[in-house]
C-alpha cells in the first residue's frame, strides 16, 4: 500500500505536569519510564492524517481491535544521543523509516510516508530534548510503532492504523560478555516467513525457548537454520558475527535475517579499515572447527539495544566452549568503542549517519 499525504502541522498539547523531575539520570532502568509526551498519526480512508503529540499516556482502545488479535503490529528501535554541547542527534533514522516500510508491506499493513516519520520523531524529541541523557554511553531510546486499529475481529488486513512514537531514556548498557546456546529445536525464522521484519509476534515466539536457556545458565540462543540447524543465523535478537582468522564473518541477508542497522554499520566501518569482510553462511562446525585451532579470535551481537555484545561462551551439544577474553578482542572492542565516539561527536562522522534535531 503507498501512501502519499502532504503533512499537516502537527497538533501539540503540551504536558502541564511534567515528569522529568523523576528522570535520575545516574540510574536508568531500561524501558519503564517513559518521556513526557508521544506522538500519533492515524491512517484512515487510504490517508494518514491527523498527527499529534499529547501528553504520554494509556491509549483507549476497543477490546476487538485488530492488531491485539492477529498481530498486524510492527516496531521500530532506534536511539537520540546527546553530544558535550547539548546537541540532539538520531543514528540513521532514514534507514529505519525505509525498514518500517518493509515490515509495513511484509505484513499487509499501511506504510507511513516520510514526512510523517521524520516530523513526529524530530518533534518530539525536540520537544522532550531534556529527557536525552548526556551521561557516557546513555541515550534516548525511541520506539515507534503501527498497529491495525479496526473494530473487527474477521481475518484480514485492518483497514485503519495507529502510527505511534514513544521515548524511554537508557542509561549505559552493562555490557556484560554473554554466554550463548546454539538453539537446534526451536526456530526464530524460516525461508517465507517474517523473519526478516520487525514484526511482534517474531519476539513473541521467540521467548519460550529464551526462558528454557536462561534456566540452563545461558544469557541468548544462537538460532540456527530451520532446516538442518546447522548454520547460524542471529544472536537472540541482534545480528551475529564472529572473527575467524581476521576475516570478519556476518550471515547473509535474507528471510530470515533482519538487516540490523548497527550490523551494516559494523560492515561499513570494518570495510573502512581495509579488513576483509564475509557476508555469507557460517556453520557451527566451522565456529567449532576454528575454536578447536585457535583462529576463533572473536564473537558478538550487533544491535540498538547493546551496539556490541561479546560472546564469551558458545553451548552446543551439552558442551560449552570459552572464548578468548573479551578485554584482548581487537575487532570488536574497537568497533564499539568507534561507533561511541561517532554518536557523540567524538570523530568525523564520514558516512553521514547522524541526523540533528532542531
Ligand atoms: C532489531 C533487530 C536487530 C538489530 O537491528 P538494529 O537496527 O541494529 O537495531 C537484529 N535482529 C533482530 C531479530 C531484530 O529484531
Amino acid at each position: 500500500m503507498v501512501t502519499t499525504t502532504a503533512i499537516k502541522p502537527i497538533k501539540v498539547q503540551k504536558s502541564t505536569s511534567l515528569r522529568i523531575k523523576e528522570l535520575d539520570y545516574n540510574n536508568i532502568t531500561f524501558g519503564k519510564l517513559f518521556s513526557d509526551h508521544m506522538f500519533y498519526a492515524d491512517f484512515k480512508n487510504g490517508q494518514w492524517g491527523d498527527a499529534q503529540i499529547l501528553p504520554y499516556g494509556p491509549i483507549p482502545m476497543s477490546p476487538a481491535t485488530s492488531a491485539l488479535h492477529y498481530g498486524q503490529a510492527i516496531f521500530e528501535g532506534m536511539k537520540a544521543y546527546k553530544n558535550d554541547k547539548g546537541e540532539v542527534f538520531l543514528f540513521r533514522p532514514l534507514d529505519n523509516h525505509k525498514r518500517i516500510n518493509i515490515s509495513a508491506e511484509r505484513m499487509a499493513m499501511a506504510t507511513i510516508t516520510q514526512d510523517i516519520f521524520m516530523s513526529g520523531l524530530t518533534e518530539l524529541v525536540n520537544l522532550d530534548r531534556d529527557w536525552v541523557p548526556d551521561t557516557d554511553g546513555s541515550s534516548l531510546y525511541i520506539r515507534p510503532f503501527i498497529i491495525g486499529t479496526d473494530e473487527f475481529i474477521g481475518v484480514k488486513p485492518s483497514e485503519n492504523y495507529r502510527f505511534y512514537i514513544i521515548t524511554s531514556p537508557a542509561g549505559k548498557y552493562y555490557n556484560e560478555p554473554v554466554k550463548v546456546l546454539v538453539e537446534t529445536n526451536y526456530i526464530r525464522a524460516v525461508e517465507g516467513g517474517v523473519g526478516y521484519v520487525k514484526a511482534s509476534g517474531n519476539y513473541g515466539r521467540s521467548l519460550f525457548p529464551a526462558k528454557l536457556a536462561q534456566q540452563r545458565g545461558y544469557h541468548q540462543i544462537i538460532w540456527t537454520d530451520a532446516r538442518n540447524h546447522r548454520y547460524l543465523e542471529e544472536s537472540g535478537t541482534m545480528n551475529l558475527f564472529v572473527v575467524i582468522d581476521d576475516v570478519l564473518i556476518t550471515p547473509p541477508l535474507g528471510d530470515t535475517i533482519l538487516a540490523g542497522i548497527t550490523r551494516d554499520s559494523v560492515v561499513t566501518l570494518a570495510r573502512d579499515w581495509k579488513m576483509k569482510v564475509q557476508e555469507r553462511k557460517v556453520s557451527i562446525d566451522e565456529v567449532l572447527d576454528a575454536h578447536k585451532n585457535g583462529t576463533l579470535e572473536d564473537a558478538f551481537g550487533t544491535g540498538t539495544a547493546a551496539t556490541i555484545a561479546q560472546i564469551s561462551q558458545i553451548g552446543f551439544e551439552g558442551k560449552d566452549y570459552f572464548l578468548p577474553p573479551v578485554e584482548g578482542r581487537i575487532f570488536s572492542n574497537r568497533v564499539a568503542k568507534e561507533l561511541d565516539n561517532i554518536r557523540k561527536g567524538k570523530v568525523a562522522d564520514v558516512h553521514n549517519w547522524m541526523y540533528k534535531i532542531g
